[in-house]
């Protein structure tokens, strides 16, 4: 087995234009989002929209459950518009996503994207009828689709006929293997039917959600070795807390080192009252901590341990880190490629100097019983020694300083 140092290739698939965002293509992984607004709220919508594009959200999926939401979509584009805010709207459709886009064209013209998952668009004879009219509406509107399959709510009638002729053959395989299998060919039957209504393979994504690491890994493989479809990542129902961001982690990571994956969304469940603009921050640090881009200056810390029981290392990372993003809407514009900036914040001697030497600017604070000095590294060079009650504020002018400098017109 290789020894990997680096992501595999990206693997190219059809790029898809989603207003002024390409997903696919070889074009950078694009992050969204997902609201948990009720979309008929405009005015809780445009503020959920509007916070997690501030974060960071290149595209923002809303609910559109009924005419209500149906109605407030071309509110919600509008108000969003005249904040500044161009982020693409991706409308999620289930049940009657045909009829609503019929009913309401405002809303087919306001949305970027539609979301179809292939098990309920219908079911029995009007399946395709319904999906068809999904097709053609996305083709009126030329707008991109997801296909976005969630083994949740996966196509009965399909994964019925794959069981049987599964328990039929000679070596059947494990049902969870033929639940892989379903999932795949929804998505693959799906596009396929699309693209036979007459729509672009350049206007179609797709998902294959299952809510576990290892499906989610065989089930994407597998889908890339099959079609060049652009493709969403996803672990849904991923959960809470650290339990959903390392299982979504794991999952997209391990599928992003092998090239596969155009857009992700960590799917967290916030805590009650907790803030949606989690999911892509950590969506982000996902891609950043990979390699795959850079959207914030990281910075580094030691884990601390017996060799420093002061909390000031922790308290001085934390800081530089919450005001790093407190001030990244305004730097991006006025320090251009400051999002590739490494800081390092460390707690002793052993593995200070050594670590700060290898971040643009760090600093190696005194361990216990070490003298109370703080050497500083810049580039590499150590630049100064900082003492005193001031450590941690005059470390602090440093990387403003330095991000001026370097960053700065
Ligand atoms: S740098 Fe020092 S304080 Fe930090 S973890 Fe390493 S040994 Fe412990």
């Amino acid at each position: 087995m290789p020894v990997l140092s680096a992501p595999l290739e990206r693997r190219i698939t059809k790029a898809v234009q989603i207003d002024h965002v390409t997903v696919g293509g070889g074009a950078p992984v694009v992050v969204q989002s997902m609201t948990n607004t009720d979309t008929a709220d405009v005015d809780a919508t445009v503020q959920q929209v509007a916070a997690l594009h501030k974060a960071g959200s290149e595209l923002v999926r809303i609910t559109v459950d009924r005419d209500e939401a149906a109605k407030a979509v071309p509110l919600v584009r509008d108000r969003l518009d005249r904040l500044g805010i161009d982020v693409p709207l991706i409308g999620d459709f289930h049940y009657i996503g045909h009829k609503l886009l019929t009913e309401h064209p405002a809303c087919a013209e306001a949305l970027a994207k539609y979301r179809i998952n292939p098990g309920n668009v219908g079911f029995k004879a009007r399946k395709d009828i319904q999906f068809g009219t999904l097709i053609d509406l996305a083709q009126k509107y030329n707008k991109a689709i997801r296909i976005g399959v969630n083994w949740g709510s996966l196509d009965q009638e399909l994964l019925t006929r794959l069981m049987d002729e599964n328990s039929a053959s000679e070596n059947p395989l494990p049902a969870e293997k033929v639940m892989h299998e379903a999932i795949i060919q929804s998505a693959l039957l799906s596009a396929k039917r699309a693209e036979e209504l007459g729509l672009g393979a350049d206007k179609i994504i797709l998902s294959a959600k299952v809510s576990q690491v290892q499906d989610l890994v065989a089930v994407y493989t597998e889908l890339a070795r099959r079609s060049d479809y652009a493709t969403h990542l996803g672990l849904t129902e991923a959960g809470m807390g650290s339990k959903g961001i390392v299982a979504s982690s794991a999952a997209l990571g391990l599928l992003l080192q092998q090239g596969i994956g155009d857009t992700i969304r960590i799917s967290l469940t916030p805590e009650p009252g907790g803030d949606r603009t989690r999911e892509v921050q950590v969506a982000q640090e996902l891609l950043q901590t990979m390699g795959f881009r850079s959207f914030i200056p990281i910075v580094a810390a030691c884990p601390g341990c017996g060799r420093t029981t002061s909390t000031v290392f922790q308290e001085l990372a934390q800081e530089i880190q919450e005001d790093i993003r407190t001030h990244m809407p305004v730097w991006r514009e006025k320090y251009p490629g400051v999002e590739a900036l490494n800081v390092a914040v460390m707690g002793c001697i052993v593995n200070g100097p050594g670590e700060s030497k290898h971040a643009d600017i760090g600093i190696s604070l005194p361990g216990t019983g070490e003298t109370p000095a703080a050497p500083v590294f810049v580039d590499g060079e150590k630049k100064a020694t900082l003492r005193g009650e001031n450590i941690a504020k005059d470390f602090h002018e440093m990387v403003l300083n330095y991000i001026d400098n370097r960053f700065g017109a």
